[in-house]
């Protein structure tokens, strides 16, 4: 999908990246930076060239689920070159300060924290930068809407309503500052056990039930599974898998296609 013209005007376009995408949920704990993480991934198998920002300064873990502690350096003109993992350029928080170190800053500097990221990283030739915001509708997440120009937002929900409430918050922030919305994904849709049998811990159908009421497409659904946990934490996104090996990594495979 392509950024609808009047409405990203004044906005500004980061140097060398063709797509910019925000991957955004209102609830915290939804699985936002597990599928930021895995689209990245999965668009990088695909032959894209992708990047992955971690905009999410209070709690970053883009640099754990990468499982990278490189320091990034700068070139002379302080232009930070980005850290590369499993194919995907990367900038977090995480890679600049000691893991256990809280960010302790007001808004207006995380916000300016924030626009360094997208401004002075050296992103560069890339058809995909992946921006995975801070849950809600802050600070943060409005200074980057109204100022990058965003070829649209993926929201990431589970199936519970106390998710979906505050995932249609995401989407009337997008639509109100008219960037296009790319769809649903609906994380933590099922655990099925050895048998084959699905429990829909968190409720069944609330993400196709939310896309169609939204009038926005449902991207996929993605399982709760043990691999998607565990590649998580030990730094190599379970979209590294082949999609024939686990659920999770085909359903974000089926997404990077779409
Ligand atoms: P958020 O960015 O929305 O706060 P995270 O991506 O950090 O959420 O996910 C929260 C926790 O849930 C993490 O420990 C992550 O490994 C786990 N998780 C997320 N999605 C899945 C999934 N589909 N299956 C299993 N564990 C998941």
């Amino acid at each position: 999908a392509q950024a609808g013209g009047s409405a990203q005007m004044g906005k500004n376009t980061i140097p060398g990246v063709k797509h910019v995408i925000a991957v955004a949920s209102g609830k915290g704990g939804v699985g936002k930076s597990t599928v930021s993480a895995n689209l990245a991934v999965a668009l990088a198998k695909e032959g894209y060239k992708v990047g992955l920002c971690d905009c999410d300064l209070y709690g970053p873990s883009v640099a754990h689920m990468f499982g990278s502690r490189e320091r990034p350096l700068a070139t002379e003109d302080n232009e930070i070159i980005p850290i590369e993992a499993h194919g995907v350029k990367l900038m977090s928080m995480g890679f600049l300060l000691e893991e256990n170190s809280p960010v302790i800053v007001r808004g207006p500097l995380a916000t300016q924290y924030t626009q360094q990221f997208l401004k002075n990283v050296l992103w560069e030739d890339l058809d995909y930068l992946i921006l995975d915001l801070p849950p809600g509708t802050g600070d943060i997440q409005l200074t980057i809407v109204q100022t990058i120009s965003l070829t649209g937002a993926v929201i990431v929900t589970t199936p519970q309503e106390v998710a979906l409430i505050d995932a249609r918050k995401a989407v009337s922030m997008f639509a109100k500052v008219n960037v296009p919305l790319l769809g649903l994904v609906e994380n933590m849709a099922w655990f099925e056990c050895d048998l084959g049998t699905r429990y829909p811990i968190f409720g069944e159908g609330g993400g196709q039930r939310e896309a169609e009421k939204l009038k926005i497409p449902l991207l996929g659904q993605i399982p709760i599974d043990i691999p998607t946990r565990r590649q998580g934490d030990d730094g190599a996104p379970v979209a590294l898998l082949p999609a024939e090996a686990n659920a999770s990594s085909a359903a974000f495979t089926r997404i990077a296609k779409s």
